[in-house]
């Protein structure tokens, strides 16, 4: 039985966030493969997630100013901290979005990585650096980065803590603090968090979450946050932006994907299998970056699908054990049913799951040939257990059919020769060659996507920069003849000026010789 969701009721047994909010409403969570409740928390109004936000203001005053070595103490402390309770933290993920033990111990695994990442690159990364001050040579010129201030960090349900986890951490190693709001499917985890961030960090209030549903999401988007951190659907990211939009406050957008697999008819059969399985179907197939259609050389096309068949049917689907877990959102299961059916209906075979093979919260992993672009099952978001596959004749055509979306967010390839080039042309934000998802496992690697997949980076350097304010300082070191800053000019200036465009960027002997400079290294 499906039955995570946002249930406003005005009971409150059950889990208790300890925020003292004036809102009455609370939202339940349910474990998706049992029906249990799990507990209830409280629904924040726009007034308590405003009144959060003015708390964070006040701790961000205080974080920005501490050193870069004092907050990588403070987050590794805390890293160390969720480390100590990661079996506590995995059993509540593993309950309430419903992903096995293995899948759960995973996640708590990589989010604490982005925490280690962030506080150690976090100097280096955001270090004032000195750039050419060409034309103006007796300038000191340098770009600085500086805290914003609140980041309102928005979540999916779907990897609950990694993915806030992507932006928390490095908002907070860049000297901002966080307000959080996870998603309605998912409360629970965030508050363990919030409960361990409490007791580690030295101010109270540096990591904020505020739980409820789309109407809180919303509330901090219109609040005082000085940049919104956005993951979920195209959808909802364009209502974050209106709401944003209202104080001009900038928004970075993680939003969905249909991720293609290229493999062509030189690549390792087995193993492009082996990932596509993984790849399609690693958290029952609900990631951002899962692979949602493959496209594969007619050369090898009857082999490939028959390697891909034989190991899905190795797979098991359910139990704590299983290496699929229980859908979290009914919603979703809506979904993916409505996909295959429209596929089968428009003429796909099915050779292992199918829309039969829905039962409860449990989906049988399907895997679909005979597919076009005509279905939605490779065009739409299906963000399920789902593996379609499309024979192709041509390299050319592979990545036609691949850059055919509106999506662009991840993408692999499988091949020997041409890997490499065929992934340079592939419209997305990050590619995997001879392998899948590896790009989200890189910490240093900005993650993000073109299109309908969104905006901005997450991650790495790029990822840090993003909560960063960019400063640009110019330091007269001694001043010239000719100020060019100043209306009390000597001489003839015009003249001057001509002489300057003609000897630094026309036909004059200082541009020239430039020029060539320049041929001779390309
Ligand atoms: P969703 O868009 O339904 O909800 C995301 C969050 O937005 C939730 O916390 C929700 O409560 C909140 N929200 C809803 N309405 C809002 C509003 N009007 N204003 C502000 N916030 C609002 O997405 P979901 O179903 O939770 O997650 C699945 C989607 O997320 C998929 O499309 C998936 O691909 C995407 N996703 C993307 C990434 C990435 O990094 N690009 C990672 C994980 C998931």
């Amino acid at each position: 039985m499906v039955a995570a969701m946002a249930t406003p009721s005005t009971t409150s047994n059950g889990t208790s966030n300890g925020t003292s909010n004036g809102s009455q409403e609370r939202l339940s969570s349910y474990n998706p493969a049992t029906g249990d409740l799990l507990g209830s928390v409280a629904i924040f109004s726009a007034a308590d997630v405003d009144a959060a936000v003015a708390r964070a203001k006040i701790a961000a005053e205080t974080w920005s100013t501490r050193s870069f070595a004092t907050r990588a103490n403070e987050l590794d402390a805390f890293r160390h901290a969720l480390a100590a309770e990661a079996d506590k933290l995995a059993d509540i993920l593993h309950r309430e979005n419903g992903k096995p033990e293995l899948e759960a111990l995973t996640e708590v695994m990589m989010s604490l990585g982005h925490l280690k990442h962030a506080a150690g690159i976090a100097e280096k990364a955001l270090a004032t650096k000195k750039v050419s001050s060409g034309l103006l040579a007796n300038f000191r010129a340098t770009i600085s980065y500086h805290a914003l201030g609140v980041v309102g960090v928005i979540g999916p349900w779907n990897f609950p803590i990694n993915t806030p986890m992507g932006s928390i951490a490095y908002a907070l190693a860049a000297g901002n603090a966080v307000v959080w709001k996870p998603s309605e499917l998912t409360p629970l985890i965030a508050l363990e968090i919030e409960k361990i961030a409490a007791r580690t960090f030295a101010l109270p209030d540096l990591l904020q979450v505020v739980t409820g549903a789309g109407a809180t999401g919303a509330a901090l988007a219109k609040s005082a946050v000085n940049k919104i951190s956005f993951t979920g659907s195209a959808a909802t990211g364009k209502r974050v932006m209106l709401a944003a939009a209202e104080r001009l406050t900038p928004v970075l957008m993680e939003l969905g994907g249909k991720d293609a697999m290229i493999v062509t008819d030189d690549a390792d059969l087995e193993k492009a299998a082996e990932a596509a399985v993984y790849g399609g179907l690693s958290n029952a197939g609900q990631a951002c970056v899962a692979i949602e259609r493959v496209y594969v050389s007619d050369a090898i096309h009857d082999r490939f699908v028959e390697e891909v068949v034989k190991q899905v049917k190795e797979l098991k689907v359910g139990g704590d054990d299983g290496h699929l877990g229980a859908m979290t959102s009914e919603a979703q299961i809506h979904i993916i049913r409505d996909h295959l059916e429209d596929a089968v209906k428009k003429g796909a075979k099915v050779h292992t799951g199918g829309p039969g093979a829905i039962s409860g919260s449990y989906i049988q992993p399907t895997v679909l040939t005979n597919v076009n672009h005509e279905m939605k099952i490779m065009v739409e978001e299906t963000f399920g257990p789902v593996i379609p596959i499309q024979k192709v004749k041509s390299i050319d055509e592979a990545i036609r059919l691949a850059n055919d979306s509106k999506f662009g967010l991840g993408s692999s390839v499988f091949a020997k020769k041409s890997a490499r080039s065929i992934a340079e042309r592939m419209r997305a934000g990050m590619t995997s060659i001879n392998s899948v998802m590896a790009f989200a496992g890189i910490y240093g690697l900005p993650f993000g996507g073109v299109g309908d997949s969104g905006f901005g980076r997450i991650h790495g350097e790029e990822g840090i920069r993003e909560f960063s304010r960019v400063k640009a300082t110019a330091e007269q070191s001694f001043s010239l003849p000719m100020n060019m800053m100043s209306f009390r000019q000597k001489g003839d200036m015009p003249k001057q000026l001509r002489g300057m465009i003609k000897n630094l960027y026309g036909d004059g002997i200082i541009s020239k010789a430039g020029d060539l400079l320049r041929k001779i290294r390309i």
